[in-house]
């Protein structure tokens, strides 16, 4: 089937060069920044008694090549953040750039950027090439390159046997991959992706992590993905922008986010942790002494400046809390077991020490493993070393 081509004029476009561009090597390139936003706030119904404020002085920069994330609860300003760099939503502070160049006031369809929504918006009527084209039509891309275009994005997503079917005769799965084809066709420098996999079920839902974050590395343009969803974020990202309540919480690798939290709210959003309030005992040089009601002290490394005496959140990651036989001496404390629960690969001890709740999650057939505990078992508790991390709030 052929492309109609009563749309295209010969302009051509800077946008629409796609096809014969080489796929670029993943590198996310730090010293180009894709999309920037400093002291960004948003009020929704300002000036009014329903005045709300979504996002409080946001500061943001986004690297090009990368597949950068907005990840935080529902709610949070994700969405608000995606639709203002989109311009769809205006700003009531702060400035916003794409590629240097300042959009706050520029309509959506002067940006460099192309968004794919949540309810992925196919045109019913048309086959899954014609949507795929139309972007590229409304742009004036020659009939020869929008062709052109539209077999590579076809095979990119894994779509070319479907290209002349309609979209309701489409699993979610397979509309998805044509809403992706089409925002990507037209080759925009920045792809805004608004939790684009969330209608899907689980087993696709990861299928499409990986094609997604393939796309993002062949193509080469930079993603901003928002999802709720940690794990996802974990597994595609570049770098994770965490937002609670309008307000950026941390930026870094997933590694970075999951190995170093910074709050209660990262330590607890991103995996799961263990919250203990304890008290800077001593500092010496790199370290800090801390002690733990209940608990013989500990020592963690200073990541930033702490006080004796001061009260501070500590967390560690339930797996690696270590327990072991009670009346170990290595132990830190004690703690008894209240519940034991199996999850295939690993194994989900919740104790109680003191006042404090703890999980402990052994992976089956593990060095820990070997060692079985059953609810109203006393056992001992200790901190892998380097496993403790002092929150800054
Ligand atoms: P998220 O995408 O993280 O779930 P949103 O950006 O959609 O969050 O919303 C952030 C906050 O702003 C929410 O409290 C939401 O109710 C509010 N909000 C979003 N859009 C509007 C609007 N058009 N008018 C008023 N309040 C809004
Ligand atoms: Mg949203």
């Amino acid at each position: 089937m052929r492309t109609s081509a009563s749309l295209s004029i010969s302009r051509s476009s800077e946008r629409a060069q796609g096809s014969t561009e080489k796929p670029r090597l993943h590198d996310p390139r730090q010293d180009t920044i894709a999309a920037e936003v400093k002291g960004l706030s948003k009020v929704y119904n300002a000036g009014s008694s329903r005045a709300y404020e979504a996002l409080k002085n946001f500061h943001l920069s986004i690297h090009a090549n990368e597949f950068f994330t907005l990840l935080g609860p529902s709610g949070c300003g994700k969405t608000t953040l995606l639709r203002i760099l989109g311009g769809f939503e205006t700003l009531s502070a702060g400035t916003c750039t794409i590629f240097g160049q300042d959009v706050s006031r520029l309509p959506p369809e002067a940006r460099p950027v192309n968004t794919v929504f949540q309810q992925y918006a196919l045109f019913p009527h048309m086959t899954v090439r014609r949507n795929i084209a139309f972007g590229l039509e409304m742009l004036g891309t020659s009939r020869v390159e929008t062709e052109r275009t539209v077999e590579r994005m076809l095979e990119l997503v894994h779509m070319t046997e479907y290209a002349d079917r309609k979209p309701d005769t489409m699993s979610g799965g397979q509309r998805q991959r044509v809403a992706l084809a089409r925002a990507l066709a037209p080759r925009p420098k920045l792809l805004l992706l608004d939790e684009p996999l969330s209608a899907l079920d689980l087993k696709l839902r990861q299928k499409m992590r990986l094609e997604l974050k393939a796309l993002q590395r062949e193509t080469g343009i930079t993603f901003i993905f928002v999802t709720h969803d940690q794990e996802e974020a974990l597994a595609m990202s570049d770098r994770i922008a965490v937002i609670d309540q309008g307000r950026l919480q941390q930026v870094g690798t997933p590694e970075e986010i999951y190995e170093h939290p910074k709050s209660r709210f990262v330590a607890d959003f991103i995996g799961e942790s263990n919250l203990l309030d304890a008290r800077v005992s001593g500092l010496s040089g790199t370290e800090a002494n801390l002690t733990i009601e209940g608990f013989a002290d500990i020592r963690a490394p200073i990541e930033w400046p702490l006080e004796v005496g001061q009260a501070v959140s500590l967390s560690i990651r339930p797996e690696r809390l270590i327990i072991r036989e009670a009346g170990e001496e290595t132990c830190s404390g004690m703690a008894r077991v209240v519940a034991r629960t199996y999850l295939g690969n690993a194994v989900e001890y919740h104790l109680v020490a003191g006042n404090q709740s703890l999980t402990a999650r052994a992976p089956r057939g593990g060095l820990r493993g070997l060692l079985d505990f059953a609810p109203g078992d006393e056992v001992g508790v200790g901190f892998e070393p380097g496993a403790i991390k002092v929150l800054l709030s």
